[in-house]
């Protein structure tokens, strides 16, 4: 029996980017190949996205963000060419209306999952969206999907704790900003750093009542699957244990992968199910459904593997115990397969990281 919504459409190819930009309509198509080669894609359900209402947009976005973008829109409809928004972010004629639906892509994935046997979804949408703030645009993003569902949901659906996740390589720092001061959204980001944005360092906890609520892990170059398990097993299950939330969501980006020629960590296809099972474990322990939401990753190759990688462990009866194999590595239990680079310098930093939060958590104790 499937466990997993996957919600995605060729509508998603239209957001154009430059030639030679690595956020290309291409990354999708990999992984529709990945879904149908492996026959997975007969194994879930799938779901249509919507277009995000000027409602569901206005929880987050400014309106004179979205009149921004409505501009930019017009002029690259009228000049037929790619208008640019931001250093690397820019618009092509139906870039709107694809940021919309990648937007609304979320809700129905969170619409299907309640009162339903589906425990988890994933969003296979661009433009990706975590670095977009109220009222700004970066790195790709024009809305900030993630922070779109989970509005949606403590608004329309009455959660009142929700957790986000972000193992994308960059720093989240448009989710971060939008949830600082918010303790009803627990943002917790494993990231590059140093590395651009430069943003994320640890003592960017929170401000008042959201004091504690943002958890930056910090992880230096060259970060493995054993470096990551180990920020896993230390903060992150433990304190989303403490949390209780009713809802995970996961900013998925996979730039993290040693294949990836952006970012310069080196986990493996196998290093993500392994990471997809520790979050399976953790959904499954606070009793909390799952959405993943794409965001980077830029070798189509790795970027297809590990995307099927991360919904086979969701999809799977008892993702704990599930054997799996990526390309030509497989394993029974699945356990980290690449070693950091400077083992002493990721142990330090969890350290520090635990050591900073255990104030405001008491299982970090
Ligand atoms: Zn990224």
């Amino acid at each position: 029996m499937s466990k997993l919504v996957l919600v995605r459409d060729d509508k998603f190819q239209d957001h154009i980017t430059p030639e030679m930009h690595p956020e290309s309509p291409k990354r999708l198509v990999a992984i529709d190949e990945a879904l149908k080669s492996s026959q997975f894609i007969n194994q879930l359900k799938e779901a249509q996205p919507r277009l995000a209402s000027d409602d569901d947009l206005a929880r987050v976005h400014k309106e004179s963000y979205i009149e921004q973008l409505i501009g930019a829109s017009n002029e690259a409809q009228q000049s037929a060419k790619l208008v640019t928004i931001d250093g690397d972010t820019c618009m092509s004629a139906n870039s709107l209306a694809t940021a919309k639906l990648a937007a609304g892509a979320g809700l129905v994935a969170i619409d299907s999952m309640q009162q339903s046997a589906f425990t988890s979804s994933f969003v296979a949408a661009r433009p990706p969206g975590h670095h977009a703030s109220a009222d700004k645009a970066m790195g790709f993003c024009l809305f900030n999907n993630i922070a779109v569902a989970a509005r949606y949901a403590q608004q329309t659906l009455g959660m009142k704790r929700i957790l986000i996740i972000d193992w994308d390589v960059h720093h989240g720092n448009g989710t971060q900003a939008l949830f600082y001061k918010d303790p009803s959204v627990l943002f917790i980001s494993l990231h590059q750093y140093p590395f651009w944005p430069n943003t994320g360092w640890f003592t960017e906890d929170g401000a008042d009542e959201g004091k504690g609520y943002t958890i930056n892990i910090p992880l230096p170059r060259g970060t493995a699957d054993r470096g990551y398990v180990a920020a896993w097993d230390q903060i992150v299950k433990p304190v989303a244990l403490e949390y209780q939330p009713e809802l995970i969501l996961v900013s998925a980006g996979y730039d993290a992968h040693q294949s990836d020629p952006m970012g310069e960590m080196e986990i493996s296809s196998l290093g993500f199910a392994v990471l997809s099972q520790r979050l399976a474990e953790v959904a499954k322990e606070t009793n909390a459904k799952v959405t993943c939401f794409l965001e980077g990753g830029y070798d189509t190759q790795a970027l297809s593997e590990s995307v099927l990688a991360t919904m086979q462990v969701l999809n799977a009866d008892d993702p704990a115990n599930l054997s799996l194999r990526v390309g030509s590595v497989s394993q029974e239990r699945l356990e980290p397969v690449t070693f950091d680079d400077n083992p002493y310098v990721v142990e330090e930093r969890v350290a520090d990281v635990k050591n900073h939060f255990k104030e405001y958590w008491k299982s970090l104790k």
